[in-house]
């Protein structure tokens, strides 16, 4: 589904990104951890299309396609979905016209007619019953005054509704109370697939405690400096960032 070879990146001339590789198949969950300003949420910026971030080397592949050479919402409408660690909010746009453009833009990208407006609405109560979330929230403007917990269950309803292929969900340092990584956990736990992807970029083990990864990577420095299964983020948790740190120097 995704191939990341040798991707670099800066900012300002900047180097942040040094060379990532990375491959995810449909049905995986990827988790990335590293410690802060390692370039976990640049490597998230860059796969959005982010043009603040210039691209300097390697290719990414997404479904084939050379998912460098797309537009930012070319590649939404090919099925990548970024949930970022401060949600936008767009006063006068509502959740639901928000849903319902996004989804016809996606729709319409596959060849597929939109759905009518009874289509959409019986599932939009699918979609919010599967994932518990609020009905008045819907009516509301995108995010606007949303607590943190009700930005994470809006990014959860996104995800149901638009089902995307592969959906990144930055959760870094974003302070969440356990209430809202559940949300999360609870989230991706009911909608992952065999057909769908996941990566959670996460700062904390705590998470993986509620979404079992099939793999974990060690991002640092701007590379993945280790890539293991779920035990390793358990290691990371005993024994901390600086264990890898030190048994990187001492390989070198
Ligand atoms: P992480 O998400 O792992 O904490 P980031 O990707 O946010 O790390 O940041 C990696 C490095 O890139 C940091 O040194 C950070 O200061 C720098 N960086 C990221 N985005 C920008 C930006 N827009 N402008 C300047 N520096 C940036
Ligand atoms: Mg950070
Ligand atoms: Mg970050």
């Amino acid at each position: 589904m995704l191939q990341i070879k040798n991707l670099q990146a800066s900012v300002n001339g900047e180097p942040i990104l040094k060379g990532i590789d990375l491959e995810v198949k449909a049905g995986e969950i990827h988790a990335i951890m590293g410690p802060n300003g390692s370039g976990k949420s640049t490597l998230a910026s860059v796969l959005a299309g982010n043009e603040l971030y210039e691209v300097t080397g390697g290719e990414v592949w997404f479904e084939g396609k050379n998912l460098l050479e797309m537009p930012p919402e070319i590649r939404a409408r090919e099925g990548l979905f970024m949930a970022f660690q401060y949600p936008v909010e767009i006063p006068g746009v509502s959740n639901i016209n928000f849903l319902k453009t996004a989804l016809a833009e996606i729709r319409e990208h596959r060849g597929l007619p939109p759905l009518s407006a009874k289509e959409f609405m019986q599932r939009l109560k699918e979609k919010q019953e599967l994932v518990e979330f609020n009905a008045s929230l819907v009516n509301r403007s995108l995010n606007e005054g949303f607590s943190g917990g009700e930005k994470k269950r809006n990014e959860i309803l996104q995800l149901a509704m638009l089902e995307p292929k592969l959906a990144i969900l930055d959760e870094t340092d974003s302070g969440l109370d356990i209430d809202a990584l559940r949300i999360v956990a609870n989230g991706v736990n009911k909608l992952r697939s065999k057909s769908n992807a996941f990566i959670i970029i996460t700062h904390y083990q705590r998470l993986l405690q509620y979404i079992i990864p099939d793999y974990v990577h060690v991002l640092y420095d701007g590379r993945i400096i280790k890539s293991g299964t779920k035990e390793l983020a358990y290691e990371l948790e005993e024994k901390g960032y600086d264990w890898i740190k030190e048994s990187l120097q001492a390989s070198l």
